[in-house]
């Protein structure tokens, strides 16, 4: 079974058995990099207890990760952003302001500071990143066409700082690690056919893990998880299984008519 805690746990152990270090984005930011690094980010898009297991199976193993929560009632939990936090994880904003605010940019511009102000009176926060909004026609990033978050004390935004010319990219988008055909924001357009002419597309975790026993894999990467999407057997995986299979149909629709 895929999309489990226990196989998230056994991705974690090949990681460091391959020689990886955990770094958070924050870090990523700040340069100085080891030779060989994953950065571990989390979406915390729904179900922020989920991404509580998460944080607790990574610091068993000694392992960082940066967790992005939105403001929104489905994600936001002061408690669990408080005991992420404490576990030495990095805690950054998942921001959807554009999408929220219809794309009134002055307008999300001001809401996203109020959310990052809400945010940092419980814990500091340095790295942003941007919510897909799959079913909004707003892309959340082109608030920075405007405004530049640096004022902000922000260092960075992993759709926009990161080099995806070392950096590969991996995300379980529509639970699936080959998710970028039915994604409509959450892909490396530019890398992308780079990445697949390398053997580095996956669709199963166990592919990615036998990738990395077989040591193909560069040595610098992220690994985006959308911990609400990882359950364990019983009912919750299953449930997530069909919500995310019907998702993916609509979604290759809407990347259909955006194309
Ligand atoms: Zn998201």
């Amino acid at each position: 079974m895929d999309f489990t805690r226990g196989k998230y746990v056994q991705l974690l152990l090949q990681l460091k058995e391959s020689g990886y270090e955990f770094i958070t984005y924050a870090d990523y930011c700040s340069g100085d990099l080891p030779q060989r690094f994953v950065i571990l980010r989390h979406d915390v898009d729904s179900k922020p207890e989920n991404s509580l297991e998460f944080a607790k199976e990574e610091k068993r193993l000694q392992a960082k990760a940066s967790y992005y929560f939105r403001t929104v009632p489905e994600s936001w939990n002061k408690e669990i952003i408080l005991e992420i936090h404490g576990m030495g994880h990095e805690v950054g904003y998942h921001y959807e302001s554009l999408a929220t605010c219809h794309g009134n940019l002055p307008k999300a511009f001001e809401d996203f500071k109020d959310n990052l102000e809400k945010m940092r009176a419980l814990v500091p926060v340095s790295t942003i990143c941007m919510h897909g909004s799959p079913r909004s026609v707003h892309d959340n990033k082109d608030l920075w066409i405007l405004y530049d978050y640096k004022t902000l004390d922000i260092i960075g935004e992993p759709y926009l700082t990161t080099d995806f010319s070392k950096v590969l990219y991996l995300t379980d988008t529509g639970r699936r690690w080959d998710g970028y055909k039915v994604s409509v924001r959450d892909k490396i357009e530019e890398f992308q056919e780079e990445w697949n002419a390398k053997g580095w597309s996956f669709h199963s975790t166990d592919n990615i893990i036998q990738a990395l026993q077989e040591n193909r894999l560069p040595n610098q990467m992220m690994i985006t998880t959308n911990p609400q999407r990882w359950n364990n057997p019983g009912i919750g995986w299953f449930k997530e299984l069909v919500l995310q299979n019907t998702k993916n149909i609509v979604k290759r629709l809407v990347v259909l008519v955006n194309d």
